[in-house]
């Protein structure tokens, strides 16, 4: 970014306005699952702020939004767990040049030739699950990375979690991390439900002599699949009627899962992430179909541009392509900043629409 302040006040004053701002976003989109701005809107402000404090070090202070994972948590009322390991995020690049910086850098770090586990970028939200004994012990949402809600409670209407795994020779104790999403059809299939429900209700309204104007919308429209998702995952039972409790068990009930990552896991008996896919997958755990290990930049590039054509072919949203160190041992010695692990990048793909009005992203939990 070439307009970047000159004089540090006038940057740090910028940066306090940005910060400010984000955390406002942040908040409302992880605790509430509402967006007041698109994702677009959103990283360019956090960008900006990446930016300032690159040329200000001193304004990245601890509490900056880049340096953390998420939001603290507003509890929905689940109990809070903490992770065995932490949760990261993942640092963005936004150019085929960035992200060829970014491998180069990662290349030159892991002092030899490394190779690229390309996969999506699911459009969801964050799970931890802990396996003891391959039983599921507790479901988690990101949090703020160290501590997430326990969300287990919701797993009996979570077909798309295992709650024990197949085959034998897991750990005794490990936590795998994933994305939670609605697949199109899915998502369309509960605005149907919405749509139907909410002309019930103004049918009833009506019956009983209620003004056009004065009947509100109980059930309205969700405006998009991962807010909606977050949202049907976060839904407490406690104080439902049973009806409610069927809507509950049926937007759960449609929530899909892919595993993309681990957490604390003792000694891998594997070398490479696409290994541990294997082992998951032989444990009857969910794992993408769509990734692909490469030896070069340019198969990955590749990659991106044609995964970038084709980003409506599959089975849930995309925002990007994660590129991965593949070699576990790699990801040990690259280590992680405070919000992300220097062994993988997400390439986001340009936005296809922007929202202009607040209307058009808001959505109900
Ligand atoms: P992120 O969504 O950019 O990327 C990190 C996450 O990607 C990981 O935590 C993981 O859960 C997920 N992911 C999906 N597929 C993956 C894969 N194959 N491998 C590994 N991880 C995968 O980062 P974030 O910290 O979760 O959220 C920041 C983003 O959320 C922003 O860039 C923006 O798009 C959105 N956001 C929007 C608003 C808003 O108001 N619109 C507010 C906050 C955040």
């Amino acid at each position: 970014m070439s307009d970047i302040p000159t004089d540090f006040e006038t940057a740090r004053a910028e940066a306090e306005a940005l910060a400010e701002r984000i955390e406002r976003y942040r908040t409302t989109y992880y605790s509430e699952g509402v967006s007041l701005v698109s994702d677009a809107e959103y990283d360019v402000d956090f960008h900006r702020l990446e930016a300032l404090e690159r040329a200000f070090p001193e304004l990245a202070g601890q509490d900056s939004p880049t340096q953390q994972v998420g939001a603290a948590l507003v509890s929905a009322g689940f109990p809070s767990h903490e992770h065995a390991e932490r949760m990261l995020s993942l640092d963005n690049v936004f150019t085929l040049d960035e992200f060829a910086e970014w491998a180069t850098k990662a290349q030159a770090a892991a002092g030899r030739a490394v190779r690229w586990l390309s996969e999506l970028k699911i459009d969801g939200l964050a799970i931890s699950l802990a396996y003891r004994d391959g039983v599921l012990e507790t479901a988690t949402t990101r949090g703020d990375g160290r501590v997430g809600e326990d969300i287990t409670e919701n797993i009996e209407f979570i077909p798309a979690i295992p709650r024990r795994l197949a085959g034998d020779g897991f750990p005794t104790f490990f936590e795998v991390r994933g994305e939670v999403f609605l697949q199109p059809h899915d998502f369309q299939a509960l605005n149907e439900r919405q749509h139907r429900l909410q002309a019930e209700f103004v049918a009833e309204q009506r019956e009983k002599g209620r003004a056009e104007d004065a009947i509100p919308t109980r059930f309205p429209e969700f405006a998009n699949a991962r807010n909606t998702a977050a949202g049907s995952l976060r839904q407490r039972r406690e104080n439902k009627s049973a009806p409610q409790l069927e809507l509950m068990r049926d937007r759960l009930g449609r929530l899909s899962l892919y595993l993309h990552g681990i957490g604390a896991w003792q000694n891998p008996p594997v070398s490479s992430q696409s290994e541990i896919y294997g082992l998951l997958a032989g444990w009857g755990l969910p794992v993408s179909p769509h990734s692909r290990v490469f030896d070069s930049v340019d198969e990955v590039t590749a990659f991106i541009a044609d995964r970038g054509e084709h980003r409506h072919d599959v089975e849930h949203e995309i925002d990007g392509i994660v590129v991965k160190v593949d070699e576990l041992e790699l990801h040990a010695e690259l280590g992680a900043t405070s919000r992300a692990p220097r062994w993988a990048i997400a390439y986001k793909y340009p936005p296809e629409e922007v929202h202009t009005k607040l209307l058009d992203i808001r959505v109900g939990i």
